[in-house]
């Protein structure tokens, strides 16, 4: 991988990294937020548990992502960034361009679709 694409992976993946990060705090503050909104009314109190429950699903999904960027990002810096875990062969910049934290080529990825199914 050129120099230059790199350093754009770099950027773009730094720059998604903060930007959940900073969310991610805006939910713990909800939340910590709601815990302390204790209504009597059992209906509101339902509301704020489905809400605490789909912020919890958002949160965990973040976290995966924030995962999936800081290794892309260790990978750009040690060289196996848009490698292939697979087949060990570059994927498309397409690809990555489209998805910077992917870790397998189009081909790997539908053959692993293909198991799963
Ligand atoms: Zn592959």
């Amino acid at each position: 991988m050129k120099d230059k694409d790199i350093y754009f992976f770099k950027q773009l993946l730094t720059e998604q990294l903060e930007t959940l990060l900073g969310q991610a705090d805006i939910v713990v503050q909800d939340l910590i937020k709601n815990d302390h909104q204790t209504s009597p009314d059992p209906v509101d109190r339902a509301n704020f548990e489905s809400e605490r429950a789909t912020m919890l699903r958002i949160k965990d999904r973040e976290s995966k992502l924030i995962r999936k960027i800081q290794r892309s990002l260790k990978n750009l810096e040690n060289g196996r960034f848009g490698i292939c875990e697979m087949c060990e062969k570059e994927i498309a910049i397409e690809r990555l361009k489209a998805r910077p934290v992917t870790t397998h080529c189009i081909e790997c990825k539908k053959k692993m679709e293909a198991l799963e199914r």
